[in-house]
């Protein structure tokens, strides 16, 4: 499949489905009982905040379940009904939430596997069978492997994601090279970068200020293509490729480093190129961070202003929105702990997180203060139920039991 016929560039194939089945209603109810809970709904009737046992909670006025993220996993669910006596598959992952992701097993949705060079393992699926492409969205390889098989696609990428594929074709047509602002191994990039012809990821501030470096003293190409391996398309030369660039970025990123990068990819291009010559040379990413990111992020931002003892922030261990908003704590200062669900907590006053710098999930004793009133914020990543914020709180109420 090149990217000329690809579902996301032509008039979708028969067997590929971009919307729900008109079963909403019916899935509601299950969806209702196993994501929403009573005690957040009452929170968010009483302010965003609770006491219990002298323990405060502040909830952040936006968090959780996004609109992309509830439409996928409702879209998972109509599927199941859909395709009743169909065997349904979902490319390793329907979203970045552990729970989810076992709620869809516990149907008897079955997961691709990916092996450890990353690609995904699609030898089991057969002809007919339902294959359901996440959120976050699927590369252009992988669709291409898919469309060998003869089964049902149902696609549920996000439309925030599908836009900046949009934007990456548009700067591939006009000879620009997409430097991307994302995680090179996130999904939601590597389906992006397949898209987009020429392309560059950079995955911090850091990285960009040393890519304009380039741009505008030269250096040596061989440092450049070892820093910049896995992020780079084949072929890649930053002397011819780095002439006419456009940035691009993940959704889920944090939304003031994105900007940062962008300005200073656009001031790079004025110094060298001059202003009256910049259009030729530079594309504007225009406004991709999705609402629901900022929502979240704009929340964050508020409820560190407060006093808190400590942040729980609660999302997949993947989930690259999570992880953006403890970032937002920690610079602040905060102790704060990125949890997955309430099985981080306990036995005791003991948490089991995932450091910001680290892959790897950690043990902490006595994270809890042992006396006194506490003031705990809380939030979660799009990807994350209410039901688990709420199974946390009880868990978290219990150490003061
Ligand atoms: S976080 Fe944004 S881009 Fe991702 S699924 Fe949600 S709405 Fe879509």
């Amino acid at each position: 499949m090149t990217k000329e016929n690809s579902p996301h560039n032509s008039k979708p194939a028969a067997n590929y489905h971009r919307k729900g089945f008109g079963l909403k209603d019916v899935v509601d109810v299950e969806l209702k009982k196993d994501y929403d809970s009573d005690l957040i709904a009452r929170l968010r009737a009483g302010g965003n905040v609770l006491t219990v046992n002298g323990i405060t909670i502040k909830l952040a006025e936006a968090f959780g379940f996004c609109w992309g993220v509830d439409r996928a996993v409702s879209m998972a669910y109509e599927t199941k009904q859909h395709f009743p006596d169909r065997r349904v598959w979902i490319t390793n992952e329907i979203i970045h939430n552990p729970v989810v992701n076992q709620n869809l097993k516990d149907m008897g949705i079955d997961f691709i596997q990916t092996r450890p060079d990353g690609s995904k393992d699609i030898s089991p699926i057969g002809a007919g069978d339902v294959v359901i492409l996440p959120a976050f969205g699927a590369s252009l390889e992988e669709l291409t492997l898919l469309d060998t098989l003869n089964c049902e696609i149902v696609d549920t990428t996000c439309p925030w994601v599908s836009r900046v594929w949009n934007r990456v074709v548009k700067y591939d047509k006009s000879d620009f090279t997409a430097v991307i602002h994302g995680k090179p191994k996130h999904e939601e990039t590597v389906a992006t970068a397949s898209r987009a012809g020429t392309y560059l990821i950079v995955q911090s501030f850091e990285d960009a200020e040393w890519v304009c470096r380039y741009i505008i003293d030269g250096g040596r190409k061989s440092e450049f293509l070892k820093r910049f391996a896995s992020g780079v398309s084949p072929g890649f030369d930053p002397d011819c490729d780095l002439i006419r660039i456009g940035v691009a970025n993940q959704t889920t990123m944090f939304k003031g480093e994105t900007e940062q990068i962008g300005k200073l990819f656009e001031k790079t291009m004025i110094t060298k190129y001059g202003p009256a010559k910049i259009d030729e040379h530079f594309l504007s990413p225009g406004d991709t961070i999705c609402d629901a990111t900022q929502e979240r992020q704009d929340a964050m931002l508020k409820l560190v202003e407060e006093k808190l003892d400590l942040m729980l922030v609660i999302g997949g261990f993947n989930s690259s929105n999570t992880g953006h908003l403890q970032e937002i704590a920690h610079k602040r200062g905060l102790p704060s702990y990125h949890i997955d669900g309430p099985d981080c907590l306990g036995p005791g006053n003991v948490i089991r997180h995932k450091p910001l710098e680290s892959d790897q999930s950690q043990s902490k004793e006595l994270f809890f203060p042992q006396s006194g009133d506490v003031i705990v914020g809380v939030t979660s990543g799009a990807s994350t139920p209410d039901q688990v914020v709420a199974d946390v709180l009880e868990k978290i109420f219990v150490l003061r039991a």
